[in-house]
C-alpha cells in the first residue's frame, strides 16, 4: 500500500519553514486551489502538506504604520477578501482588479494571495512585480518578490509589503473566453515597470522592453526582439495552454499592442501646442 499524504499544522511561521527544510515531498498548501490543479490522479503518496492558511502572521490586512502609506498583507489573506478590503482598493487598486479576475467566487474564497505568489503563474503576481511588492519571510526579515521568486524551493511568505499608489500603472489579462480560462498573457505597467505571467510563464519583470520604454525608439523590430526574449519562458515546465505553436511570438506581438495602447497619448500623439500667452 502506498503512503498517506500526512498533513502538518505548524503554529509557526518558523515551524513551518523548518518543515519543509526538514524532508523532501514537503509542500506547503493554503488554499488548496493551484497545488491540486497537478493532481490529476491525486495527490502524491508519500506527500507531507504543511497548512500555511492559519498561521497568525501570515492573517490580515494592515496599514504600515509611519511614513509613507503603506500595506502590510498577510499571505493567508484570500483573494476575495483582498478584492473587498478598502485599503487595498484605495491603496493598491491595481491589485483589486486583478483578484477580481481570478477564477470564480468560490476559488477566489479559498485560494490565497501567498498561494497565488507561490504557484509562480499566479496572476497577481505581475502586479506585485511592477509595484515592488516585497516579500516577508518567517525569520521576519523582508526581501524583493524578485529575490524571492529567484529561489527554489520557495521560501514561506509571510506577508507581502506594498507602498501607496503607483501612478500611472494598469494590467491586462488576457484569456480565451470570459469565463475563467488560464491567461495567455497578463501584463501589468507601473511607472517604468512592466511585468508578465501567463499559464506556462513563471512571472517575471521584463527588464528588455522597460529599457525599449525609457528610450526613444520605438520601432517595431527593437520592440518585437525585446519582448520575444523576455516572455521565453526558459523551457521552464509548467500549464501549457495552446495559444498557437509560437507562443513566445504571440505574446509579444499581444504584450507590444497593449503596451503602445496605453503609452499611445506619450509615444504617438504630436506635442500638445503651447497654451497662449496671456
Ligand atoms: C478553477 C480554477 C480557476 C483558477 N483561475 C485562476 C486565475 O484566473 N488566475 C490565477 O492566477 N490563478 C487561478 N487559479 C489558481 C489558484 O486558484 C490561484 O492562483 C490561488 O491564488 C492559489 O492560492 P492557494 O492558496 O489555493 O494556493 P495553494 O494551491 O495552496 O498553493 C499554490 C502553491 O503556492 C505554494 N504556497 C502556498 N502558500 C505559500 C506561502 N505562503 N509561501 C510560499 N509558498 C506558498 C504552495 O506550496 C503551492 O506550490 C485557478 C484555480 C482553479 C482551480
Amino acid at each position: 500500500m502506498s503512503a498517506p499524504v500526512r498533513i502538518e499544522r505548524p503554529a509557526s511561521a518558523a515551524a513551518a519553514q523548518a518543515l519543509r527544510a526538514a524532508a523532501a515531498d514537503v509542500v506547503f498548501v493554503a488554499g488548496g486551489t493551484a497545488l491540486q490543479l497537478g493532481w490529476t490522479d491525486g495527490a502524491p503518496a508519500g506527500l507531507t502538506l504543511v497548512d500555511v492558511a492559519r498561521l497568525s502572521a501570515a492573517q490580515g490586512i494592515t496599514l504600515t504604520p509611519a511614513g509613507r502609506p503603506g500595506l502590510r498583507i498577510g499571505a493567508a489573506v484570500t483573494l476575495e477578501a483582498l478584492r473587498l478590503d478598502e485599503r487595498v482598493v484605495r491603496l493598491a487598486p491595481m491589485l483589486a482588479q486583478v483578484c477580481a479576475e481570478i477564477g470564480s467566487l468560490p476559488v477566489r474564497t479559498w485560494g490565497t494571495l501567498g498561494g497565488n505568489a507561490g504557484w509562480r503563474y499566479g496572476d497577481a503576481l505581475a502586479v506585485l512585480l511592477v509595484l515592488q511588492a516585497r516579500v516577508e519571510l518567517a525569520d521576519g526579515s523582508v526581501r524583493s518578490l524578485e529575490d524571492w521568486l529567484a529561489a527554489e524551493p520557495l521560501p514561506l511568505a509571510v506577508a507581502f509589503h506594498l507602498d501607496g499608489p503607483a501612478s500611472p500603472c494598469w494590467y491586462e489579462k488576457i484569456g480565451q473566453r470570459e469565463a475563467f480560462a488560464p491567461s495567455m498573457l497578463t501584463l501589468a505597467q507601473a511607472g517604468g515597470r512592466v511585468a508578465a505571467v501567463a499559464a506556462g510563464l513563471p512571472a517575471r519583470r521584463l527588464r528588455r522592453t522597460e529599457a525599449c520604454l525609457a528610450g526613444p525608439s520605438v520601432d517595431a523590430s527593437v520592440w518585437v526582439a525585446a519582448l520575444q526574449a523576455d516572455l521565453d519562458d526558459d523551457g521552464v515546465a509548467g500549464v501549457r495552454v495552446p495559444v498557437g505553436p509560437a507562443d513566445v511570438r504571440w505574446r509579444a506581438s499581444a504584450a507590444r499592442r497593449l503596451l503602445l495602447g496605453h503609452s499611445r497619448p506619450s509615444l504617438d500623439d504630436p506635442a500638445p501646442p503651447a497654451a497662449p500667452s496671456t
